[in-house]
């Protein structure tokens, strides 16, 4: 589902990834762990083109991304993203941020104030369904906690219908009860509905816990790849 070959992105003279190759299969729940300033976030940027890398080419479902106008329509549509401060908007009720999600990754404000068709209405609804936030459709967003917020962002992200959910640090703001609840809802999600997930995490307790398959990134560069039981404590 997404093949990554040499990339490479540089901010000036410092180089944050070094030439990655990745190759994440349809379906997978693939877990990026490092610490820090490693470039996991930079790897997902490169993914959905939110920033150009410096060298190497990226296909997702055998599309190669570019910054040409059909890719990144095409990247908006099935690429979804979850981040670190989940990126809801407060004021707005659960169900509207999640149905934000049916708009495509940058909805204008007016788009907010619009009425929805029954139709999405009722994918957010099944999406919050499946974060159990049902009974939470009405509520400001604001009035919710971080691990509530989070399983927005979640359903918001589902609501999209896309093929890949990059998540960025989800759970690094949580508590760890709630962290293995969202990273729970998260996972259920992706083995029932079959999306692709990468999901970057700086604890490696979760990645051995929630991961399929583990890569380990250190300064910019791959360092580990397999089975979660196969980590090190040095990793
Ligand atoms: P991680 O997500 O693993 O914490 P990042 O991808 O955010 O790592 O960052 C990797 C490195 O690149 C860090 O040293 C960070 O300071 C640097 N970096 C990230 N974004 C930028 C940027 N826009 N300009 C300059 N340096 C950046
Ligand atoms: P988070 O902690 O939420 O991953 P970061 O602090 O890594 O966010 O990055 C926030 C923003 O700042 C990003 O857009 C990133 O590109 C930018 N950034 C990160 N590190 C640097 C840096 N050393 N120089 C310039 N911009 C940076």
């Amino acid at each position: 589902m997404i093949r990554i070959r040499g990339l490479a992105k540089h901010y000036g003279a410092f180089e944050a990834l070094k030439g990655i190759d990745i190759d994440v299969a349809p379906g997978e729940f693939l877990v990026v762990l490092g610490p820090s300033g490693a470039g996991k976030s930079t790897l997902l940027r490169c993914i959905n083109r939110l920033t150009t890398p410096t060298r190497g080419e990226i296909h997702i479902d055998g599309q190669p991304a570019s910054d040409g106008a059909a890719s990144l329509r095409r990247l908006r549509c099935s690429v979804a993203m979850i981040f670190q401060h989940y990126n809801v908007v407060p004021r707005l009720s659960v169900e509207k941020n999640v149905l934000t999600g049916r708009l495509g990754a940058m909805p204008s404000l007016l788009s907010w104030l619009q009425v929805f068709p029954r139709a999405d209405v009722a994918i957010a609804r099944e999406c919050l369904r499946r974060v159990e936030l049902e009974d939470k459709a009405k509520r400001r967003t604001d009035t919710l906690s971080g691990g509530q917020k989070q399983r927005v962002g979640i359903a918001r992200a589902l609501a999209q219908q896309p093929k890949v959910i990059l998540a960025d640090e989800p759970v690094a703001s949580l508590d760890p009860k709630t962290s293995r609840t969202v990273l729970t809802y998260l996972k259920q999600a992706s083995r029932e509905l079959g999306i692709t997930v990468v999901c970057n995490l700086h604890q490696i307790d979760y990645a051995r816990e929630f991961g399929e398959r583990v890569i380990g990134v250190s300064a910019g560069r791959v360092v580990f790849e397999g089975a979660p039981d196969k980590l090190s404590d040095d990793v």
